[in-house]
Parts: structure tokens; C-alpha cells; sequence
């Protein structure tokens, strides 16, 4: 089976990507046959990280037009992953002003929790945190985020904190969160958004199949896949497990070129 467009990429224009290359993205994807690609790159206000910031869009928008009259049989697409755009309206408003994007992803990274901001990936370095607490907040914000109106289409590594689960800790199970999960994903189709098979450059499937099976159920039409690459030679790793996940879950490849699986 061919693989899917990757619709999660991360190149030189995003601040924790310092070997992203886009150009040689695209010559990847065109390597393994990937028929579309998006450059979704971070635009973060809560700032938490040395360095972070929001993506030059108008910088990246001009490297976009290079690498598409470079990449003629490959589909380039544009994009942006908003860090908690409820959180910040007049922000996410101005970058969407600035051009028609492509892919418009929206991510919970951050909570406010015990009275500061913290990543989900600075959970298990938190001494004492309370980590189920912490994560269920979370999925809280996430709901806050679909729930805010805020103008992105797809929903983002849904289940995030697994990523950096506490060593030692029980293992992440989606049952000890399943009403949290289930009322996000109920949200999430009532809005028409589309859920985000995220494949962590092909370490953790975010979310895996317990939850995409819950999408169907909760009348979710579509599923899209994103690597989450910030390097070249992770576009579209983990895909061939994914798709297959997918699929067993009840979604086929739409005939459209959305790169969507649909019901
Ligand atoms: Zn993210
Ligand atoms: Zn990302």
C-alpha cells in the first residue's frame, strides 16, 4: 500500500528543529514515494523553553515557494501547528491573517499546574508532581482548545504525556483516562475536526488504536497522519504500522487528495 501524505513536518523554520532542512524533506518524501507533504511549523506563545518562539512566517511562506518550483511532482503543502491557541486569540488570529494555510494543527504542550507552566515533557522531572493529576489536566486544556472555537482543523498527538511517561511509573493506558479522552474526541467530531494519527518519527503512535476506535465511535469522520519530523530522514517513519492500525480500526484511504482516511 502506497503511504499517506505526511501532514506533520518540522523544518529549520521551527525553533526546536536546529537540523530540520526542508528542502531535503522534500527530496525524503519524494525518495519514499510520499505523495504530499506539510511543513507545520511551531508557532508557540507560551514560552517555556530557551529559545522558543513563534515561526517568521512570511520567511517560511518564501522557502515554501522555493521548494515548491524546486519539487514539481511533489504536493507541498503549508502549514502551522498552534501551541494552545485558545490561550493566545489575537496571536494565532495574526499568523492565520498573514496567508491561506494548508494545514492548521492545534496542540496542547503546556498546562498551567501547582501554580506554574509546564510542558507535558518536564512532567517526570518534576519532583513530586502528581502525574496522573497533571495528565488528566491535560486532557482538560485539550478539551478547553477544541472546545474554544479557535480555527484549526486538525487535532494534534492527542495523548501527548505518553510520550515522556515517568520511568517506573504503571504503564500509560487509555482506559485510566477514558472519560476525559471519549468527552475530547465527542468534541472534537461534533466540530468536524480531524483526529491526527502522530507517529513520533516512528517511536509511539499518538494516539494508538484504542482511541481511534473511540473516534469512530464517537462519530469521527477522518484521520490524517503527521510524523512529527524535525529532521529529514524522519518524514513519514512509522507510517506503514499506522496505516495498519488505522485500518483495523475501521477507517480506509479516502480517494480525495486530502491525505485523510475516512469511515
Ligand atoms: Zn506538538
Ligand atoms: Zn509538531
Amino acid at each position: 500500500m502506497p503511504l499517506p501524505p505526511d501532514l506533520h513536518v518540522h523544518t529549520e523554520w521551527s525553533w526546536d528543529a536546529p537540523i530540520g532542512h526542508m528542502e531535503r524533506s522534500c527530496r525524503r518524501a519524494i525518495e519514499l514515494g510520499v505523495p504530499a507533504i506539510a511543513f507545520t511549523e511551531h508557532a508557540d506563545w507560551a514560552l517555556v523553553h530557551e529559545g522558543q518562539r513563534a515561526v517568521d512566517i512570511d520567511g517560511y511562506l518564501d522557502a515554501v515557494e522555493r521548494c515548491r518550483a524546486s519539487f514539481k511532482d511533489l504536493r507541498i503543502l503549508t502549514g502551522v501547528e498552534l501551541g494552545e491557541p485558545h490561550w493566545f486569540p489575537e496571536e494565532t488570529a495574526a499568523i492565520l491573517a498573514a496567508a491561506p494555510l494548508d494545514q492548521v494543527h492545534g496542540s496542547i504542550h503546556c498546562i498551567r499546574f501547582g501554580g506554574e507552566m509546564i510542558d507535558a515533557s518536564q512532567f517526570r522531572e518534576k519532583a513530586g508532581l502528581d502525574f496522573p493529576g497533571a495528565v488528566r489536566e491535560y486532557f482538560r486544556e485539550t478539551l478547553a482548545m477544541v472546545d474554544s472555537g479557535q480555527p484549526f482543523e486538525t487535532l494534534a498527538h492527542l495523548d501527548y504525556p505518553k510520550r515522556y511517561w515517568l520511568a517506573g511509573a504503571a504503564p500509560y493506558r487509555e482506559q485510566d483516562y477514558e472519560g476525559e479522552i471519549r468527552g475530547i474526541l465527542k468534541a472534537a467530531a461534533r466540530t468536524g475536526r480531524v483526529l491526527e494519527v502522530n507517529t513520533t518519527r516512528g517511536q509511539i503512535l499518538c494516539p494508538d488504536i484504542t482511541v481511534v476506535r473511540w473516534w469512530r465511535e464517537a462519530g469521527g469522520q477522518a484521520v490524517q497522519y503527521g510524523s512529527d519530523a524535525h529532521q529529514p530522514d524522519r518524514v513519514a517513519e512509522g507510517f506503514a504500522i499506522a496505516t495498519q492500525m488505522v485500518e483495523a480500526a475501521g477507517f480506509k484511504p479516502a480517494s480525495d487528495p486530502t491525505g485523510h482516511w475516512r469511515r
